[in-house]
């Protein structure tokens, strides 16, 4: 019974498409809207909408929707023959899908909901994307779209705005750059997520370096800003072909950025985001070549995706395009041919003398070609005066001088430095520096310099100017040792006398004088024991400076008859210094006599006065010290 009723239903519907087809097609659209990143073996939801709806059909009540979708059933297909989708509650909905082709409706028969605003419905089909998918171009197309509304089962005809993606490679794989996380493919990336969840104003870059690669940032993943809470707005570039419906979940409250028309735009229209247009990176692009007649236009656009922002500039008309050359009239050895060529666009004629034959080319003249400036070397042609003909060609013409402006003092001279200026030529902008000699300085205000000379090194005394630095004047003070005190010691008779004088600051013996030893100063011999003929006698002299004693023996008297026996015995003292008296050198035999004994006792009474005067001369000596 029901299938019945659906039969003739569709029946209707179709005379009722025949019929709206003749009339209008600018009825509504039937909008297929775009995936996010659609990866090879996965499945997707593809969603549709109906927009643009005029709301007095609406309100008479919708109460079906019918379409086919075509696209390219080798590379995609759908895993069901029913449309799921919201706004429609309890309507049949009903498919068909084969191997080519897809039909679908959905359809309020029992008229117990009819859709009264169209924005209401949404449609939707899941699709499976095989892995033999990776890489393709995949359009799908609503076509035969109609709607049937109101109480006399109206139809009207809507357009189907078609979707297209290409299938990305399947891939795990993630990288994250400036903290932004992306799945990466041969040569796509994906945003699925930020790190800086309190960012406020997120910037997805149309590019990413990847092991080597630039990847094009080519989708952003389900749900990839949804734990932005602070984001304020999103710059999304245009290289970015599809952003999924939820990829701010829950966050309604950012201002999309980016290039008209760019997926961006088209997500921040269909979910009621803030949209602003963006033109960073929009970069000069012609847009209509200049000819010989007409000029061209550029502006600023966006290199990936050629959307254009703010006004045209003019560009300069282009050269003639000129044909080859067609002699109008052949040269002669007397006179002058000439020639001519047209512009294929605007017809403008060229024409050239040919110079006449015979000429001797003597009086030669030079033609600027390209006039020299400071900047720039010119050209020139060597030309026959007299025919015209062109003998040398581009001539270097070496650049002319520059044309300075007044001098300009960068830096002012000052006593102690030099100072600099400039002058900049009028013509080309160089810039030529020149030093300016310090400022003559009369050294009024001196400061004197002084060091002292040590044992080794030089020292010295130095005035120089505060202002210019000029040294004015400068003693050295030679190296020199520092005298201490002489050291003093007299010579004596037996010992040297000297005076040494040294460096207080290093030691060094400045001085080392020796006066040699004086020698005694004896007196006069004064005989101590008389010699006779029969004993030797004694006699001593004295050190006047001293008072060392010398004794000394006396030969034995020559004999007479009374004295033939007679002798002295010899008797030696040693030095000062030496305090042992020395024994009788030879022992007389005595003979018993009493002059014997008598000199004997004598010359024993000399030895020990002597000794004993010594002695004390020589404690004396030392209480001296
Ligand atoms: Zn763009
Ligand atoms: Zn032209
Ligand atoms: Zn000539
Ligand atoms: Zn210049
Ligand atoms: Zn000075
Ligand atoms: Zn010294
Ligand atoms: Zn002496």
């Amino acid at each position: 019974m029901k299938k019945r009723i659906i039969s003739a239903f569709a029946a209707l519907l179709m005379l009722f498409s025949v019929l709206a087809l003749a009339v209008s097609a600018d009825n509504g659209q039937l909008k297929l809207s775009k995936p996010g990143r659609i990866t090879a073996g996965s499945t997707f939801t593809l969603t549709m909408k109906l927009a643009g709806i005029d709301t007095a059909v609406a309100e008479q009540g919708i109460v079906s929707v019918s379409f086919d979708l075509a696209y390219d059933h080798s590379l995609i297909e759908t895993s069901t023959d029913t449309l799921g989708g919201t706004g429609f509650d309890g309507w049949e909905a009903t498919g068909n899908v084969s191997s080519s082709a897809c039909t679908f409706m959905v359809c309020d028969f029992e008229g117990k909901n009819p859709l009264k605003k169209a924005d209401d419905l949404t449609l939707t089909l899941v699709f499976t994307v095989p892995a033999s998918a990776a890489g393709q171009d995949v359009v799908i197309e609503a076509q035969n779209v109609s709607i049937v509304y109101g109480d006399d089962l109206e139809s009207i005809d809507l357009t189907g705005v078609p979707v297209d993606f290409t299938v990305a490679k399947k891939s795990d794989v993630s990288t994250t750059v400036d903290g932004i996380t992306y799945l990466v493919d041969d040569d796509t990336a994906s945003v699925a997520s930020v790190a800086n969840k309190s960012i406020s104003d997120l910037v997805i870059p149309a590019s990413i370096s990847y092991n080597g690669k630039t990847l094009k940032v080519t989708s952003v993943e389900g749900g990839a800003f949804a734990d932005l809470s602070a984001v304020k707005t999103a710059y999304i570039p245009c290289t970015v072909t599809a952003v999924p419906s939820d990829a701010f979940d829950g966050n309604a409250a950012v201002t999309l950025k980016g290039c008209k028309n760019s997926a961006a735009y088209k997500f921040a229209m269909e979910q009621g985001f803030e949209w602003a247009e963006d033109t960073t990176g929009y970069t000069e692009k012609v847009i209509r070549e200049s000819t010989c007649t007409i000029q061209g236009a550029s502006q600023l656009a966006c290199p990936n995706c050629g959307a254009k922002t703010g006004s045209e500039k003019t560009l300069p008309l282009a050269d003639h395009k000129y044909g080859e050359w067609v002699v109008t009239k052949e040269a002669t050895n007397d006179e002058d041919g000439s020639r001519e060529r047209v512009c294929s666009v605007c017809g403008a004629k060229d024409t050239e003398v040919i110079h006449r034959l015979d000429c001797k080319h003597e009086n030669k003249k030079d033609v600027i070609v390209k006039e020299a400036t400071c900047a720039e070397v010119g050209s020139k042609n060597v030309v026959c005066a007299d025919c015209g003909k062109v003998l040398e060609e581009n001539i270097e013409v070496p650049k002319t001088a520059h044309t300075f402006g007044e001098w300009v003092v960068t830096k002012e001279a000052t006593v102690k430095d030099k100072g600099t200026r400039e002058h900049t030529c009028t013509v080309c902008g160089t810039k030529e520096t020149e030093e300016i000699d310090k400022l003559g300085c009369k050294h009024v205000n001196t400061t004197n310099g002084h060091k002292d000379p040590t044992c080794t090194a030089d020292g010295y005394d130095s005035t120089t100017c505060k202002d210019c630095g000029k040294l004015i004047s400068y003693t050295k003070i030679p190296a020199r040792h520092t005298a201490g005190p002489e050291e003093t010691k007299d010579a004596t008779c037996t010992a040297d006398g000297y005076v040494i004088q040294k460096c207080t600051a290093c030691g060094e013996i400045l001085k080392n004088e020796v006066t040699p030893k004086l020698g005694h100063e004896f007196g006069e011999w004064q005989v101590i024991v008389p010699a006779t003929t029969t004993s030797e006698g004694v006699q001593s002299h004295t050190c006047s400076r001293c008072g060392q004693v010398e004794n000394e023996m006396i030969e034995k008297l020559t004999p007479t008859e009374e004295s033939k026996e007679e002798s002295v015995p010899a008797i030696e003292s040693s030095d000062a210094e030496d305090s042992k008296a020395s024994a009788p050198s030879q022992a007389e035999e005595q003979s018993g006599s009493g002059n014997k004994t008598i000199f004997f006792i004598i010359g024993a009474v000399v030895i020990l006065l002597t000794v004993g005067y010594i002695v004390i001369m020589a404690i004396n000596k030392k209480k001296n010290y």
